[in-house]
């Protein structure tokens, strides 16, 4: 099962996605960083939604920011950091993830702006 975080995308629960690197529906990646893949949508409100997500068989939570302002990505990187600190990962591993967290957040941002221009 693959979970499309693209606010705009037309249909982001599609079985036909399940083995899919990229959603059929609106192009977005559905593989992040080659590794992760979005199972489903476990919240959503404040600055952001929360995805629960498969890390090569190890299921793990993605908080994506859909604000851009800086008082929501001051809120978000202090959340990331006690997450972090809750979760005790290792200093790699944390280092992965807030990639995973930075790349989810620039294709967002190109997605909204291709589905306004069309
Ligand atoms: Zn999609």
């Amino acid at each position: 099962m693959s979970y499309c975080i693209n606010p705009h995308c037309p249909k982001p629960i599609d079985l036909a996605n399940a083995n899919n690197p990229i959603c059929r529906n609106c192009g977005s990646q559905l593989l992040l960083q080659n590794r992760y893949r979005v199972l489903k949508q476990i919240g959503q409100g404040g600055f952001g939604n929360t995805f629960e997500i498969d890390d090569i068989g190890k299921t793990k939570v993605l908080k994506v920011l859909t604000e851009n302002n800086p008082k929501a990505v001051e809120l978000f990187q202090q959340e990331a950091k006690v997450l972090s600190q809750l979760n005790s990962v290792s200093h790699s591993t944390r280092e992965s993830r807030q990639g995973s967290i930075g790349d989810c957040m620039s294709q967002l941002h190109s997605a909204s702006h291709s589905a306004r221009g069309s």
